[in-house]
């Protein structure tokens, strides 16, 4: 410690152990005391004073504290100020700036008053400016952060009973954003009526523990407005120990908003989802099931049977189809109606859920086509009860508004043991048992048997055959006279169908006409042959050959044909020279417009009508007195059992009989003996037909034989 009148006070030591520099300035003199640490705070040699003037000291300062420290020292010099206290930044030796806290007053003065001589400290106060600057910048980052949360501060003291809250929380109560000071029960008034007595209670049992705690809770702004509050409270001690509550509110209003409608989205989503999924459902169902009969559809039925067969029990099962089909729908249709028609499908759907054993599965496969799939399937015996007991049900009359409604079903029933084939041919195979059924005579059922399935690829053959021959034109016309019964003199001819097959040779109709109506071209064929034959006809006469009339035969789908009138028509004029034979059983079976319209077209050109294979069907004496068909040809089968039988030859007297009094006239077909012919004569048959007059002949074979015939005719007429 040193020097001049610094050295000798105590009370100087005791500043300088505080770390308090201590100067003393004489401007009279000039002089310029320091302490030691005065020197130690600005890294100096005790006793070596780095300045000796103002200007030197002023220059040590931090420019933008000069002015300041100059200004400070002038006044205290001129005796203005009674005391100096600043804070200012100075070079330390080692280069880097210190913050210096000046304190300083005059302790003496010349006789004119103004002061001459001051002493004062210097304090070091770099780390309290640098924990202050720490403050700041944590102060300004958390104001910052409170900002971009908009959260809210308030802060309580309970020594004082002072509460204090910050802009954003009086922004957030709608309180006006000043200093006022807030009301004492602030919170308390603006908590929501609802939400009151439970932040009441939690923030006073928190209180109670002294403890930290969370609420969350909405309150009424001043405005009226609902806001949804979060908020966070810590019960803290202030510096000198005294509690305190420090605590944050933010406004989640917009957040409890948005879980609200995320809520509600989530709720319709999930309301949507269920109808979607019900729709799915639906649409799942609707897609395997038939709406009509709710059974199961043709594709639930294959993917059941699909997977029966992936099973491996499927390897040792017997399972089982009843193919099951209904005879005559179509008919059904056309009386009742389509509603008459699905009464009836339901109906059959109801007798089959029925009568199906357990673990069956009854399915729609088609419009009029049932199906039964059994995985675990009776003896033949069994499954022949079960087939029986569903025909016999489903021939029960029903009644459909007031009237009788009668219709039956074809069962067609395979069986496969273990998985030998795959569920598809089981299908096939049943299918094919059924098409044998419904040709046994319907309202029966057939068990597969493998034999159908070498006929059904015979069939597949012929099929092919029929089409390509169709192609190549291998189909025409012989022609087979018909004769008066009295004169026996040329009436007419009938065009008959035959097959230059280039394997086979000629073929007969038996032979390919039901092969050619399974494939639906047995229209095709009839159009030919009618096309031709008149062809024929009219070549005949350009040859001076006079055939008096030309028959051809309709099948059933010609019949039907919405193109035939049209075609009739095309031929040219014919009015009593073309006639259609019809089969019985075609007409009386469709009851169907087209039909009946083709029939009057056929009249109004002046075509005739004739009944084949009479004596077959059923055709009523009611028919007949509707259809008014110009001839009825009695079938072969009823004139080759004449001779055999009185009753026989009794009936066709009567059919003969009746016919004349209905005005048709009479042909008997299949005549083979001049014992028939004479019988036919004697009953009064009108026109005769068959091989003991003729047979059928090819277009130039027939030339041959009319000229021929005319010979002898005119031979005769000669004698
Ligand atoms: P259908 O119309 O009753 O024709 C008479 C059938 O009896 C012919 O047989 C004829 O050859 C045969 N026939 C004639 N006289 C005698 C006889 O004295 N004894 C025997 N045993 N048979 C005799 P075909 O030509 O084999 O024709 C059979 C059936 O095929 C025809 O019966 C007819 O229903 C049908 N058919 C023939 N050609 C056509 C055609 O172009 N279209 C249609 N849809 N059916 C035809
Ligand atoms: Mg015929
Ligand atoms: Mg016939």
């Amino acid at each position: 410690m040193k020097h001049g009148s610094l050295g000798n006070s105590f009370w100087k030591e005791a500043l300088d152990s505080a770390g308090q520099g201590v100067w003393d300035y004489d401007v009279r003199t000039g002089r310029r005391d320091h302490s030691d640490t005065w020197h130690v705070i600005r890294g100096l040699q005790p006793g070596v004073d780095p300045t000796t003037t103002d200007e030197e000291w002023l220059d040590s300062i931090h420019p933008d504290d000069r002015d300041l420290a100059q200004d400070q020292t002038n006044r205290l010099n001129a005796g203005e100020l009674a005391e100096v206290n600043y804070e200012y930044r100075e070079r330390h030796a080692d280069g880097h700036w210190m913050w210096i806290m000046c304190r300083g007053r005059p302790v003496a003065w010349d006789s004119s008053g103004k002061p001459y001589r001051f002493v004062g400290t210097d304090t070091d106060i770099t780390r309290i400016k640098a924990s202050e600057d720490q403050v700041k910048i944590v102060s300004r980052r958390l104001a910052l952060a409170l900002s971009s949360v908009q959260i809210g501060v308030w802060h309580y003291d309970f020594a004082h009973d002072s509460i204090e809250w910050d802009m954003r929380l009086r922004s957030i109560y709608g309180l006006p954003e000043d200093d006022t000071p807030v009301p004492r029960m602030v919170w308390e008034n603006a908590l929501h009526p609802d939400d009151y007595a439970d932040a009441i209670k939690i923030a006073q049992e928190a209180l109670e523990r002294k403890a930290d705690y969370d609420l969350s809770y909405r309150i009424v702004r001043t405005d009226g407005a609902v806001r949804f509050i979060h908020s966070r409270v810590s019960y803290q001690e202030d510096l000198i120990g005294e509690p305190i509550l420090v605590g944050i509110n933010w406004d989640a209003t917009e957040d409890h908003e948005r879980s609200v409608a995320l809520e509600t989205a989530n709720r319709l989503a999930a309301v949507r989802n269920a109808e979607l999924e019900a729709a799915r459902a639906e649409m799942e169902h609707n897609a395997l099931h038939d709406t009509l009969t709710g059974l199961p559809n043709r594709r639930k039925f294959d993917a059941v049977q699909r997977d029966f067969n992936t099973q491996t029990a499927a390897q040792t099962r017997r399972s089982a189809i009843l193919h099951i089909d209904l005879d005559r729908f179509k008919q059904i249709n056309d009386v009742f109606g389509h509603d008459g028609g699905d009464f009836v499908l339901q109906t059959i759907a109801g007798i089959l859920r029925d009568c199906a054993s357990e673990g069956a599965l009854v399915a729609r496969v088609g419009g009029d086509e049932f199906a039964i799939f059994i995985p675990d399937a009776p003896s033949e015996a069994t499954l022949s009860l079960m087939a029986e007991r569903l025909i016999m049900r489903a021939s029960q009359p029903i009644r459909y508004q007031g009237n009788i409604c009668r219709y039956g079903i074809s069962i067609g029933i395979a069986v496969a043991e273990g998985l030998g084939d795959d569920g598809k041919s089981l299908f096939v195979n049943a299918d094919l048992a059924l098409y044998r059924a419904k040709h046994e005579g319907r309202g029966r059922f057939c068990f597969f048997r493998d034999t159908m399935r070498t006929q059904a690829m015979a069939n597949k053959q012929k099929s092919d055959e029929i089409l390509a021959g169709i192609e190549r034109d291998e189909f025409f016309c012989v022609y087979q006279p018909q004769f008066c019964a009295r004169s026996l003199s040329i009436t007419g001819v009938e065009a008959l169908v035959r097959w230059a097959n280039p394997n086979l040779g000629i073929l007969n109709p038996p032979d390919f006409l039901a092969t050619a109506e399974d494939l639906n071209v047995l229209a095709m064929i009839d159009r030919m042959v009618l096309r031709k034959s008149v062809n024929d006809f009219r070549n005949w006469a350009a040859q001076g050959i006079f055939v008096p009339r030309l028959s051809v035969n309709l099948s059933k789908s010609r019949l039907r044909d919405p193109n035939l009138s049209r075609e009739l028509a095309s031929l040219g004029p014919l009015p009593g020279k073309l006639s259609l034979e019809l089969l019985e059983s075609n007409f009386l079976d469709d009851q169907v417009d087209v039909v009946s319209d083709n029939i009057l077209a056929a009249r109004a050109a002046g075509l005739e009508i004739e009944v084949d294979d009479f004596g077959t069907g059923h055709a009523s004496i009611v028919s007949l007195l509707r259809l008014k068909p110009d001839r009825l040809k009695i079938d072969k089968a009823l004139v080759e059992h004449m001779a055999a039988s009185g009753t026989k030859a009794q009936l066709l007297k009567s059919i003969v009989e009746i016919g004349h009094v209905l005005g048709i006239s009479i042909t008997a077909e299949g005549v083979e003996t001049d014992w028939q012919i004479k019988m036919l004569q004697d009953i009064g048959c009108d026109e005769l037909q068959g091989y003991a007059l003729a047979r059928p002949m090819a277009s130039a074979d027939l030339v041959t034989f009319l000229r021929g015939q005319r010979v002898r005719s005119q031979a005769g007429a000669a004698r």
